[in-house]
């Protein structure tokens, strides 16, 4: 049906998706605005695949049968939407990949907790020696996942960008770990856009298919009775409900019973710490259970998970002093868990950029935890409005360097210094990781 597929957009899931399609014999191209990377380069030229880069040529583009648009590329550009007045069908990479493989697909969206969810959920499947791949917003694109090798079960991380563009992607378990206001800017300031997406995931399951959702989220709950849904419904709650089919906590113990089957382990025994991770814990034994992992198994995959980085990550004790870095918080949802996960005073390195957040939630928090505030950041007005009523310190700063060593400074014996910043981290760094990475590095230099 494709004799002339455009992909736009050169990164991880656009050049996948050239791969993946030079590679089932589709012709296709592949344009890209900016300078390729060098490692894609190379795939290119190294399987002739036709490229462009530095800019679009239109006409190329309008002679497309179908086009793979790169999440990365927004839905509002000039570009796409004189793509969609010629009628030229627009699909994600995610769909893409889709129509050339059999596996089942255990797919996982929401606002925070899909890099951990579906981390762990790949960790105890693989654990148990399922013939497993993980791919998506996580790293490798789906595409190349499955581009050379066959799977059986495949663990999807999906943004909501990669959820926009689906027509008939259908994962045979969904989970959705909640929805808080995020990417907005995206979305045209519409929260109710930004959900559709994340609909998106359940768009094509029938009634053999799962949903798996985090039922103390109120505006999952609202959604799901507004939409229509075939998928077999499975919720998990800090309280007990009156499902058939549920996960939840009694007396700091995750019980699950799904499907008649039992399983229990208690909240101490989870490597991941936080209430937040509990959650993602619940998830992900629900799919376990489904999978009919053995209760041993899952127990001992629930224990020796290892974290990852930039989530609630340990880097160091100084001075009686825990560092933590949780440079992945950009939003205001995930500071609020980061928050509710500290045990002692704390200093909070925070700000970036801003992405239209709301702090109040989390007032009362800082009013019992926050010693001091360190904003990071060349805009900090916000912070400073919010917060300096409910802080003694609040102070701004415009290098992590300079961050770490007023942290050093307020913090006493048995506090901690958190960064956990609630804004994304384009004004000061590259990106997350080199933010967390800075903040490891001048902790260790202290
Ligand atoms: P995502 O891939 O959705 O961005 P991550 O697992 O990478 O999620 O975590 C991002 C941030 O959200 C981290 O600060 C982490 O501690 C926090 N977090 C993880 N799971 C949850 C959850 N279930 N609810 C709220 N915050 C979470």
């Amino acid at each position: 049906m494709n004799d002339n597929l455009v992909v736009l957009g050169g990164g991880e899931s656009g050049i996948g998706a050239a791969y993946l399609a030079n590679k089932k014999g589709i012709k296709v191209f592949l344009s890209e605005k900016k300078m390729i990377d060098k490692k894609y380069k190379k795939i290119l030229t190294e399987n002739n695949i036709d490229f462009e880069e530095g800019d679009h040529s239109l006409d190329k583009l309008l002679s497309a049968t179908e086009i793979v648009k790169s999440p990365g590329i927004p839905d509002s550009s000039n570009l796409i939407n004189e793509i969609r007045r010629n009628n030229i069908p627009i699909i994600s990479e995610i769909e893409f990949a889709s129509r050339f493989t059999n596996a089942k697909i255990i797919g996982i969206t929401g606002s925070n907790g899909k890099t951990t969810t579906t981390s762990l959920i790949y960790h105890i499947l693989k654990s148990s020696g399922f013939n497993v791949g993980v791919a998506g917003n996580i790293g490798n694109s789906f595409s190349f996942l499955i581009a050379n090798t066959d799977f059986e079960y495949i663990v999807l991380e999906l943004s909501s960008f990669q959820l926009d563009g689906v027509l008939t992607f259908k994962p045979h378990i969904a989970i959705i770990t909640n929805l808080s206001p995020d990417h907005l800017e995206r979305y045209k300031d519409n929260f109710e856009n930004y959900i559709n997406s994340k609909f998106n995931l359940v768009l094509n399951q029938v009634n053999t298919d799962y949903l798996i959702y985090n039922s103390d989220d109120v505006k999952i709950v609202s959604e799901l009775i507004r939409r229509k849904i075939h998928s077999i419904k499975i919720p998990f709650s800090f309280s007990k409900t009156n499902f058939n089919n549920q996960v939840y906590i009694e007396k700091n113990i995750i019980k699950s019973e799904i499907n008649k089957n039992k399983f229990m382990i208690p909240i101490e025994s989870l490597s991941l710490k936080g209430n937040h991770n509990v959650q993602n814990s619940m998830a992900a034994t629900t799919v376990a259970q489904l999978l009919k992992i053995s209760n041993e198994e899952l127990r001992e995959s629930l224990g020796n998970f290892q974290s990852i980085s930039h989530r609630l990550e340990y880097v160091l004790t100084i001075q009686k002093v825990k560092y933590i870095n949780d440079s992945k918080a950009t939003n205001v949802n995930a500071v609020f868990y980061a928050l509710d996960s500290m045990k002692n005073s704390t200093v909070w390195i925070a700000g970036g950029i801003d992405k239209g957040n709301n702090y109040e939630e989390l007032l009362p928090l800082v009013r019992e935890k926050v010693k001091a505030i360190i904003c990071l950041g060349l805009e900090n007005s916000k912070l400073l409005e919010t917060f300096s009523s409910v802080t003694e310190i609040i102070v701004e700063t415009t290098s992590m360097v300079e961050a770490v060593k007023m942290a050093y400074k307020i913090a006493n014996p048995s506090d901690s210094v958190l960064l956990s910043p609630a804004c994304s981290s384009f004004d000061l760094f590259k990106n997350y990781e080199d933010r967390g990475n800075q903040f490891k590095e001048a902790v260790r230099k202290l």
